[in-house]
């Protein structure tokens, strides 16, 4: 396997929180920072989904954000990758079962990598991020 050639791609994310306890979204922001810093992979979060070549989602899928979600996609430029991180949008979380609750992410939409985890690390969300850097180069 070349990873120079399937890493030559900068890849733009974009965050969707459905419903999170907000600590997983906390943990994306400390990925973007210095510590982490993402950009130096070229891995960049922008503001619309029109723009973007990967969903972070994050939360468990209420009914309103299942929606907004399945909307988002649709309107997505394909390919894109989704990435479910944390365990409410892998698994529906502590939040299940609860009767204002769809489910995990991939009830929804398809999911391409998931990212355990109360909250994720952003150890594990660079990782999941780079696992779909595969689907985006073909
Ligand atoms: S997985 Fe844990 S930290 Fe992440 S949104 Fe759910 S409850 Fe919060």
């Amino acid at each position: 396997m070349n990873k120079g050639k399937i890493l030559s791609r900068s890849i733009w994310v974009f965050h969707f929180c459905s419903g999170s306890c907000n600590n997983c979204d906390i943990e994306i922001l400390d990925a973007l920072t210095p510590r982490f810093d993402l950009e130096r992979f070229g891995i960049k979060l922008v503001g619309s989904i029109k723009h973007a070549d990967c969903m972070l989602v994050t939360g468990m899928i209420n009914k309103k954000g299942a929606t907004r979600l399945k909307f988002l996609y649709d309107i997505a430029p394909k390919p894109l990758a989704v990435v479910a991180i944390g365990a409410c949008a892998c698994s529906g979380g502590i939040f299940e079962p609860s009767y204002y609750t769809y489910g995990p992410v991939d009830k929804i939409i398809p999911v391409d990598a998931y990212i355990p985890g109360c909250p994720a690390r952003p150890e594990a969300l660079i990782d999941g991020i780079v696992k779909v850097v595969k689907k985006l180069s073909t």
